[in-house]
């Protein structure tokens, strides 16, 4: 595992990304907005994009993914413009990558190379660090040949890890040397590792529960701005960047909500369209903040032009997770891009607070808001509160003085409309989070 990027005194690597548009397949992304995100994920990853290449397929070629001739077209294009690693747009088969990679002479990347390789650079935990580093090895070892070694070796330049080029950073190359025995020995030793951390993890968590603040979970499509909000509600110094996935281990803080209700707010990894499921997976783990939580919190980028089709992509995402009744709050971020700049300030607030009346007519829970500017906080953190308090239920229960635990939790956690003390124990009626109520409810019968 390497946290280093390139050493300043290589050579950007140039980049030449291939997509193909399957016909029949509709999606809301289309392959020029797929592209450009790829384009997005490569400077991320600190390559230089210097062409691109599309086909027309009705499926993909078993053997090239894409079509003889648009491989030669690839090939020729390196005369005029010299180039050091393809990237397609979709996962390839482990023998597409072979034939690409023999074919083409050159380094073959996909896009799910490339997010691995960004995960790597940016996983900031421990957590972080083995996730990333197992998916890798679990995406290296089916395409793992004697060719791709040797190229990795060439692309490296030297034996320091930081000389790895894209794709090849994460473990070591004197790692992707070994064998294949090897790597399932060092796949099997961080699932181990993992399983310990997490148990760790969920402890922590169970403690937090105890303590019983409810979780808010802010997700949402990669670059929609959430560490600024998580920033700009709680003064934490999260690491906020204009590149995809600066984030890659949850954060979370304490803050007071208007009411005084105090909530953990959680940042977690961007969601991205053509993230595998497998990776997903592997970031379970990562995103238990976001199935266990009370609230999600999405942050849509509606500056962004398919803000939209990124929405959907979340909403697909938290539907593979099995996060589906959890109540959402949306934040339509950035509003503060919609209005010119050199409009006068009063000006520009008239109009985002035009815009925030349109917007609500909406919906309820959706708050436009500029985590930069600060604007729409308050009005979003009160909805977060409303929401919180509408999913609670009513309770009337005696609860015997051996429990007072739980006396104490309906104090911190409930609202108390009315207490009073009995021969069997203390009656308390009132509210409490749903989630707190089997708990009561197991007293009473
Ligand atoms: P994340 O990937 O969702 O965590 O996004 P970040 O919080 O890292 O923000 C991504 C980029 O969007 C950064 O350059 C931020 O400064 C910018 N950004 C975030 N919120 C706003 C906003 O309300 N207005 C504007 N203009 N830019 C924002
Ligand atoms: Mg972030």
């Amino acid at each position: 595992m390497t946290k280093e990027t390139t050493p300043v005194d290589s050579p950007v690597e140039r980049a030449i990304l291939v997509g193909v548009h399957l016909k029949g397949s509709e999606t809301a992304w289309d392959l020029a907005d797929s592209l450009v995100e790829l384009a997005e994920l490569a400077r991320t990853a600190g390559l230089e994009v210097v062409g691109t290449a599309s086909q027309q397929l009705d499926k993909p070629r078993p053997t090239h993914f894409i079509g003889k001739g648009k491989v030669q077209e690839i090939k020729d294009l390196r005369h005029d413009t010299p180039y050091d690693m393809v990237i397609f747009d979709d996962e390839l088969s482990p023998s597409q990558l072979r034939n690409l990679e023999r074919d083409l002479d050159t380094k073959i990347l996909d896009r799910t190379a490339l997010i691995l390789d960004i995960f790597a650079q940016r996983a900031r935990t421990k957590e972080g660090a083995l996730q990333v580093e197992l998916a890798q090895y679990e995406y290296r070892l089916p395409r793992l040949t004697r060719a791709w070694v040797h190229l990795s070796r060439q692309a490296g330049g030297s034996a320091t890890r930081g000389g790895a080029g894209v794709g090849l950073r994460g473990p070591g190359e004197t790692q992707l040397e070994v064998d294949r025995r090897q790597i399932r020995s060092r796949i099997a030793y961080l699932k181990r590792e993992l399983e310990e951390v997490r148990t760790h993890r969920r402890l922590h968590r169970q403690r937090r529960q105890r303590q019983g603040a409810p979780v808010v979970a802010i997700v949402g499509y990669t670059n929609a701005g959430k560490s600024t909000l998580l920033n700009a509600l709680t003064n934490a110094d999260v690491l906020v960047e204009d590149k995809l996935f600066a984030t890659l281990d949850p954060t979370t803080r304490r803050v007071v909500l208007p009411g005084g209700q105090e909530i953990l707010l959680s940042d977690t990894v961007g969601f991205i369209q053509k993230l595998p499921p497998e990776l997903v997976a592997s970031f379970r783990a990562t995103l238990e903040e976001v199935i266990e939580a009370d609230v999600i919190l999405h942050v849509v980028d509606v500056t962004h032009p398919k803000a939209l089709a990124q929405s959907q992509t979340v909403g697909q995402v938290l539907h593979d997770l099995g996060v589906v009744d959890t109540p959402m709050v949306t934040a339509l971020n950035k509003i503060d891009r919609l209005v010119p700049d050199d409009l006068a300030e009063a000006a520009a607030q008239a109009q985002a607070v035009d815009l925030y009346h349109e917007l609500q007519a909406v919906s309820r829970t959706t708050i436009p808001i500029s985590a930069l500017r600060g604007w729409g906080l308050e009005r979003l953190m009160e909805t977060i509160s409303d929401v919180l308090l509408s999913d609670m239920v009513r309770l009337d229960v005696v609860i015997p003085f051996q429990s007072g635990e739980l006396v104490s939790l309906f104090h911190q956690r409930g609202i108390v409309d009315h207490e009073e003390y009995t021969e069997q124990g203390t009656r308390l009626l009132g509210h409490m989070p749903r989630q707190y109520a089997p708990r009561y409810r197991a007293l009473t019968s």
